[in-house]
C-alpha cells in the first residue's frame, strides 16, 4: 500500500514532513524537551525523581510530547566520530571495559497507517498537509479509543481533562515555514525536520557511514514503508534493538483487521435478517 499520506488525505501539493532522530549523536542535554514543552506551553507533568539514570521524565505522555530515554549498558565502547567528544581509551577498547548510554529522543511516530486516527469517531484527529497526525482539542470528547488504539504508548489523556494530547510537529510552526521547536533547540541536528523522502535519503547514507566506522548494530527504525504500520513520518536511527529503548520490535497497525471484521460483521447481520424473515414468512404461513 502507499505511503503517500498527503495525496490519500485529499490534500495536494504538499511533500510529506517528518522527524529523522539519529540517536548515535544525541547527548542527552533535554534540550528538545524543554523547547517543546515552551513552545506548545505543555505543563509540567511531575517533578519526580525516577532514578533511572539521568531519566526524571519517564515516558511519552499527555504532558511530555518530546522524551529523551537515557539507558546504561556495560559496553566496549567505539569512536563515533565526534571530535568535541574524542575517542574511546585505548585501555577501554581492549579490555571491552566500559559503559555508555544510549540517549534517544522519542515522540509520536506520525504513522503511515495511524491506528489512533482510524478510532477516533468524532474526527478530533485528523491527517494535516503535511502528513502528520494531530488532534483538534476542541473536537476531542475524551473517549479514549485512540489511546489503546497506538501501538506505541503514545497518545494519552490528561486526568484532569480527559481529552487527549500529543506532538503535533509543531503545527503550526510548520505551516509558517519554521521547523518544530526540538529540532530547533537540538544542538547536535540528533533531530532533524524536514521533506520525509530526503530525510530518508540522509538517514541510508548515515546508515552506510556508521556500519563502515565498524558499528554494524546500527539499524533504522519506522523508516521501511513496508513494516506493519506502513512506516513512520517521525523514524530513528537507533544503535541497539528497539526494545532496549522501550519500542515495539515490530509494530502493527491495530485496525489492520478493521475491514475483515466489519465484512464478518455483516455477512453475520445479513444471515440474521435472512433467519428473521424466514420465521416470520413461515409464522404468517400458519
Ligand atoms: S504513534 Fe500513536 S499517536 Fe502517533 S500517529 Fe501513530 S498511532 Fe497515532
Ligand atoms: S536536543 Fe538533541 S542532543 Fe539534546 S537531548 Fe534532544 S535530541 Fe538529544
Amino acid at each position: 500500500m502507499s505511503d503517500d499520506v498527503v495525496t490519500q488525505a485529499g490534500w495536494e501539493n504538499t511533500p510529506r514532513k517528518g522527524f529523522f532522530t539519529d540517536t548515535s549523536v544525541c547527548i542527552g542535554c533535554k534540550a528538545c524537551e524543554v523547547a517543546c514543552k515552551e513552545w506548545n506551553a505543555v505543563p509540567e507533568d511531575g517533578l519526580n525523581f525516577t532514578g533511572m539514570s539521568y531519566d526524571n521524565t519517564g515516558a511519552l505522555g499527555a504532558d511530555t510530547w518530546r522524551h529523551v530515554a537515557f539507558i546504561e549498558q556495560k559496553k566496549r565502547p567505539v569512536d563515533l566520530g565526534m571530535p568535541t567528544v574524542g575517542t574511546p581509551s585505548a585501555q577501554a577498547q581492549e579490555t571491552g571495559d566500559g559503559m555508555r548510554w544510549l540517549m534517544s529522543s522519542d515522540v509520536c511516530k506520525h504513522c503511515t497507517h495511524a491506528a489512533c486516527l482510524d478510532v477516533c469517531p468524532t474526527g478530533a484527529l485528523f491527517r494535516t498537509e503535511f502528513g502528520t497526525v494531530v488532534v483538534q482539542q476542541d473536537v476531542c470528547n475524551g473517549c479514549g479509543y485512540c489511546v489503546s488504539a497506538c501501538p506505541y504508548g503514545v497518545i494519552d489523556q490528561r486526568k484532569d481533562d480527559g481529552r487527549v494530547f500529543k506532538c503535533t510537529m509543531c503545527y503550526d510552526r510548520i505551516g509558517d515555514g519554521l521547523e518544530p521547536a526540538c529540532a530547533k533547540a537540538c544542538p547536535t541536528d540528533s533531530i532533524q525536520y524536514g521533506d520525509l523522502d530526503v530525510l530518508r535519503a540522509a538517514a541510508d547514507a548515515r546508515l552506510e557511514t556508521l556500519h563502515a566506522q565498524g558499528v554494524p548494530e546500527a539499524e533504522l527504525y519506522g523508516r521501511d514503508p513496508d513494516d506493519g504500520v506502513g512506516g513512520n513520518g517521525a523514524f530513528f536511527l537507533l544503535l541497539d534493538r528497539p526494545e532496549v529503548y522501550g519500542l515495539p520490535p515490530d509494530p502493527v497497525v491495530t485496525t489492520r483487521d478493521l475491514p475483515s471484521m466489519w465484512r464478518h460483521a455483516g455477512v453475520a447481520a445479513l444471515g440474521l435478517l435472512a433467519a428473521a424473515g424466514a420465521a416470520f414468512a413461515a409464522g404468517a404461513r400458519r
